[in-house]
Formats: structure tokens, sequence, C-alpha cells
């Protein structure tokens, strides 16, 4: 009944595609600045990157208006996610979130003795808050939520949002994914870093691999009460992960905000050209606030897969809602082109 993806028996190797849109990667990236402090200091590789770690952290902190203690660093935000999942279901318990959402908190949870209580989305693709809400009982250990949201790509009211987590987090932790926050042009706006500084027990995770485009390169972080940190590192240390060499090329990319203005104006532009030319095709997109879009085949997945792949093009399947999905992520003007085109001649 559930959220379920269709895989291939071997991931397409990234040279052999034309277009790469498997994986929600921004193709304009890492910043040119990035990549000139990447270069600087790989001679560096040789030490560990204890202090200028916590140059980056002042950083963010200051960049997200908060204090330093408010910081936890990974290797993505994946590493933050994991975490939190071993250390909050270690001892069992439920973790409330959205189907269809990001499942790499839940799996984990379910793998270290937690349960998933999904919700569905609403028919608008927003959070069910409300049910959500309701879901919540003496079991549940955390409440997770993406937004906006993947795989679906859209987006939850963000005023009904903080209003949900400044209540619900006074009886158990929310976590808010906003991997994919820097795609909206106000996107600070629409955060929920606010609450921690009102003292609400709200996890934020955020990502240098997306608006970024530093996938590759590897660095996450969450702001959340220091308790909380001091909980989620109660297995490993944040910090460790992540490269000497990353630590640099993500303060020089906070510092070019013109590469992320150019990220966000290209996908927006991705976006549209995607959006138009399969409504063109007669099929359904949804409306998308990321960096990919969905949009239902009616076609086997599996088969899908094959078929997009054997014409270069990586996308993804999933099934849920009683249909199945493509889900492809904005590449450049050119990969989409390509996309389009061989999405026309399996679709036929
Ligand atoms: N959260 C969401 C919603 C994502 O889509 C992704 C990656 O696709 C991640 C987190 C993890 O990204 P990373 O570990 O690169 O920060």
């Amino acid at each position: 009944p559930f959220f379920q993806e269709f895989v291939l028996e071997e991931y397409p190797k990234p040279d052999a595609l034309l277009a790469k849109l498997n994986a929600n990667e921004n193709p304009y990236g890492p910043s040119p600045m990035a990549v000139d402090a990447l270069k600087k200091v790989a001679t560096k590789g040789n030490r560990y990157a204890w202090r200028e770690l916590f140059d980056l952290i002042d950083k963010i902190a200051a960049h997200e208006g908060v204090k330093a203690e408010n910081i936890i660093m990974g290797p993505g935000s994946s590493d933050i996610l994991e975490k939190t999942g071993m250390v909050f279901f270690k001892g069992g318990g439920n973790v409330v979130s959205a189907d269809p959402s990001y499942m790499s908190l839940m799996r984990v949870a379910e793998a270290t003795g937690g349960t998933w209580k999904p919700v569905p989305l609403k028919d608008d693709w927003s959070h069910d808050l409300d049910a959500m809400e309701a879901a919540v009982n003496e079991y549940t250990n955390l409440v997770y939520i993406c937004n906006p949201n993947n795989p679906t790509g859209t987006l939850t009211d963000p005023t009904k949002l903080l209003d949900f987590c400044s209540r619900v987090s006074e009886k158990v932790p929310v976590f808010v994914d906003e991997a994919y926050l820097g795609f909206l042009g106000d996107g600070t706006k629409q955060s929920m870093v606010s609450l921690v500084n009102e003292g609400k027990d709200v996890i934020v995770a955020r990502t240098f691999s997306k608006i970024h485009g530093m996938a590759g390169l590897r660095v996450g972080y969450g702001v959340a009460q220091p308790e909380t940190i001091a909980r989620i590192q109660e297995i490993t240390r944040g910090g460790m992960g992540i490269s000497y060499t990353s630590i640099f090329a993500a303060m020089a990319s906070m510092d070019d905000v013109a590469f992320q203005d150019k990220s966000r104006t290209l996908n927006a532009a991705a976006r549209d050209y995607v959006f138009t030319s399969l409504k063109d095709m007669g099929l359904e997109p949804v409306p998308s606030y990321t960096s990919f879009m969905i949009f239902p085949i009616e076609m086997e997945g599996k088969d899908f897969l094959e078929k997009m792949t054997a014409l270069k093009v990586g996308v993804r399947a999933f099934q849920f809602l009683g249909k199945k999905w493509c889900r492809v992520s904005m590449g450049t003007m050119d990969e989409m082109k390509i996309f389009v085109s061989a999405l026309q001649k399996v679709l036929v």
C-alpha cells in the first residue's frame, strides 16, 4: 500500500548516460569559488580539520541566525537523518511522517527497532498536518517533515507548518528536512530555523548537496537544541566524516551568492520547460517547488526505466497513491531536451 520504488538490476554508469537525472543533483555545481578553494587546500589533505570545522560552524551559525552550539555537522544531511534515526529508535517507538516522503530517516528507524506511521499527503500534495498531529501517540519518538517534499516536489504552507511544529514539538521532537528550500526564491523566510531560537525541540536539516551543487563533496548540517544535538551525537561525533577540503569548499560556496542565484534561475527555467513539454504530451506533471518533478506513467516501472536507460537517460520510478510515477531531476536545458525526446519515444 505504501511508497515503493522500481529499480534496475544495475545502477547505470554515470558516464554511459547523456542525461543523468536520477539523483536530484545540481548540474551547475560546485560553484567556481568552491572549486578554487578545493584546489588551494588540496595539499592540506594530510590534516584533520578539527579547528577549521569550527570556522565553518561559526559561519553557518551566523548565516542561520543561531548560536554555534545549535549546529551539528555531517558529511551530507543523510548523516544527520541516519544518526537521528538510530539514536531515537534504538529502544523502539514510532516515527510519524507523510507518505510518500523521503525515506532515509524512516528506513534507519525501522532497521533500528522503530516503526513507521505513514500519513498520506492531502489531495493538494501538502502535508496533512491535522492527521499527523492526531497520529502522534505515547509511542511516538519523532515526527519527520520534508518541506518541500521528496519525491513529490511539493510544498506545505510554511505558516501552517510553523504553527504545527511549534505546537507538536512541545510533545515530541519534530525533524524538518529542508534539503530543497534553497530553490524557493524566498527560502529563508519559509525555514523552520526560527523555532530553534524560540527554544522549541525542532531539528532542521540543511545540505550543500542541492542549491550549492556539492552532492559529491558531502557537507550537511542540522540546526537544533544543544541537548538534542548531544543526543544525536551519542553514537558518533558529528563532524568526523567531513573532509578538510570540503569544509573550505562549503565556506567559499556560502560566499558565492551569485552561483546560488544562477542555480535557482536555471533550475526554474528547466522546470518550466519540462512542465510545459509534459503537458503538451498529455501528461499530468505535479507542479514542483524543487529541482525535480514527478508525473504519472502508464507503464510498468522497471520496463520504463530500462527503456529510458537504453536511450541514455537516467530517471527514477516509483509507485504510490495507486499510480506509477517517473521522477526526473532538473539538469541543464540540453539534458532536459534529451529527456523529453527520449520520453516521447518510450511513452508511445
Ligand atoms: N533529504 C532529502 C529530502 C533529499 O532528497 C536528500 C538527497 O537527495 C537528502 C536529504 C540527503 O542529501 P545529502 O546527504 O546529500 O545532504
